[in-house]
């Protein structure tokens, strides 16, 4: 996606000013802003900017250089001015268009990001008639930050906490308008390729590898050996590969045909799709632990917060270490407190080492809060909750989960000290997957990145 952005004004044209600053600079400031956000947290997106310090640029000098680079969307900052009493957020799109145009979707989506933000009185969604808007052949959106003239507003535009709250807006906005892939923010997410089906079709499987479990989809179990061979024949022709196992079942032996094994639940359910998408309706996934010798006891990465916790505290705390040697010791907490709570306190645990990276706080909770998967901490300058020990640290990340994971009443051993159980859809997310875009947001790959932790974890 290729995003021109336009700071307005600049250069001779200091555009509104007032209580002793000017528009230029704090539309600069925050376009600034909203480049190193995007660039930092998304892969797909490419950055063009109409200036990137005090320079002079004129209209048709920006909107001749958006049309030529073939910008996706142009987006355009500025700040307002009126008679000082004025006040507020207000953004627009051309004049020209319907509210059921592309352009005025992505106003939706950006405005209710932006006003999310921005602590200013909101004005509305607009229509108009700017060069800007006009004369760009792509998407464009002018958003108005602030009356400038206005003192409240001004002295809100003072605050660098406040520009960058208006930035991460816009950015949270543009993310979500074209759909963005956040960059992983832990280490690189982990290659598992799928093993590789036997070249011979009447071959078993390779073994799968001895650590982690795999999730295979079968499209089809079949009592006699050529209808499995014909549906691997059906599936080779939409390009799904795919081969013929045996499985024995109560004593009498099917022909399963297997298209495809992944290490994790979501890329078995891609492939699942893909085979129904194929016409295949009978297909299944059934997860399978990695050896014989320690089948049922080899763990796999699961799709539900409630379940078991299949690692040892000493495990927990041997992996994060291998990263930082300096952090807490909390797995017993994770341990304990996960199997009171019926909650999976190890993949818990995974979320609070992708929250923390590696608890070494590079986010924007620090340490000393003791808040490990970022309760409250909504904002780049939003710290979020704090915690008087890391046990309630842990109490509270659990009950979190338990909020978005069932509706029933929470267990009453331990005291409430999440402060935010209450604010949770009960039960609106019961798979880790389900979390994306809930616990984070827009996060839309937030759930699998705990998932990938995971996977790391039960590889040892
Ligand atoms: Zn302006």
């Amino acid at each position: 996606m290729k995003l021109y952005l336009d700071p307005g004004h600049g250069g001779t044209d200091p555009g509104a000013s007032g209580n002793g600053i000017r528009e230029k600079d704090i539309t600069l400031d925050i376009a600034l802003k909203i480049r190193n956000i995007l660039l930092t947290n998304y892969e797909n997106i490419e950055i063009k900017m109409s200036r990137t310090g005090d320079t002079t640029k004129s209209l048709s000098q920006r909107t001749n250089e958006a049309n030529a680079w073939d910008a996706d969307f142009y987006l355009s900052i500025h700040c307002n001015a009126a008679n000082s009493s004025a006040r507020g957020y207000e953004d627009y799109i051309y004049s020209g268009l319907s509210n059921s145009s592309r352009t005025a979707t992505y106003q939706d989506i950006i405005h209710a990001e932006v006003v999310k933000l921005n602590q200013l009185n909101n004005r509305g969604q607009k229509k108009a008639n700017f060069h800007v808007l006009r004369e760009t052949n792509m998407d464009a959106f002018l958003s108005e930050n602030g009356f400038i003239d206005n003192p409240q507003d001004a002295a809100l535009m003072k605050q660098d906490s406040w520009r960058q709250n208006v930035a991460q807006g816009h950015a949270n906005g543009i993310a979500k308008a074209f759909n963005l892939k956040a960059k992983a923010t832990t280490t690189p997410a982990p290659t598992t390729p799928a093993p590789k089906p036997p070249t011979n079709p009447g071959t078993p499987p390779t073994n799968p590898p001895t650590t982690g479990g795999l999730y295979k989809v079968i499209a089809g179990s079949f009592k006699a050996r050529a209808n499995a061979e014909e549906r691997v024949t059906r599936l080779r022709s939409k390009g799904i590969e795919a081969f013929v196992v045996t499985a024995t079942i109560s004593g009498s032996t099917w022909y399963r045909v297997q298209a495809g094994a992944f290490s994790t639940r979501a890329n078995a359910d891609t492939r699942l799709a893909a085979v129904k998408k194929a016409g295949i309706n009978d297909a299944f996934i059934i997860a399978e632990s990695g050896s014989q010798s320690t089948r049922g006891t080899t763990p796999v990465v699961p799709s539900t917060i409630l379940g078991p916790t299949q690692l040892s505290a000493e495990q927990m705390d041997r992996f994060v270490k291998k990263v930082n040697p300096n952090a807490p010791e909390l797995g017993s907490y994770y341990k304990t407190l996960g199997e009171y709570y019926g909650i999976r306190g190890d993949v818990a645990f995974a979320q609070a080492v992708h929250e923390t990276n590696y608890f070494r706080y590079t986010g924007v909770v620090n340490r000393g809060q003791n808040n490990y998967a970022g309760i409250g901490a909504t904002g780049p300058n939003v710290r979020g909750a704090t915690f008087a020990t890391p046990r309630d640290g842990v109490l509270a990340h659990l009950q979190h989960l338990y909020a978005y994971a069932t509706t029933q009443p929470l267990p009453n051993k331990y005291p409430l000290v999440d402060p935010r159980f209450n604010l949770v859809k009960r039960g609106s997310a019961p798979t880790w997957i389900g979390l994306s875009g809930k616990w984070a947001v827009p996060g839309t790959t937030y759930g699998q990145m705990i998932l990938d932790v995971y996977e790391k974890m039960i590889a040892g």
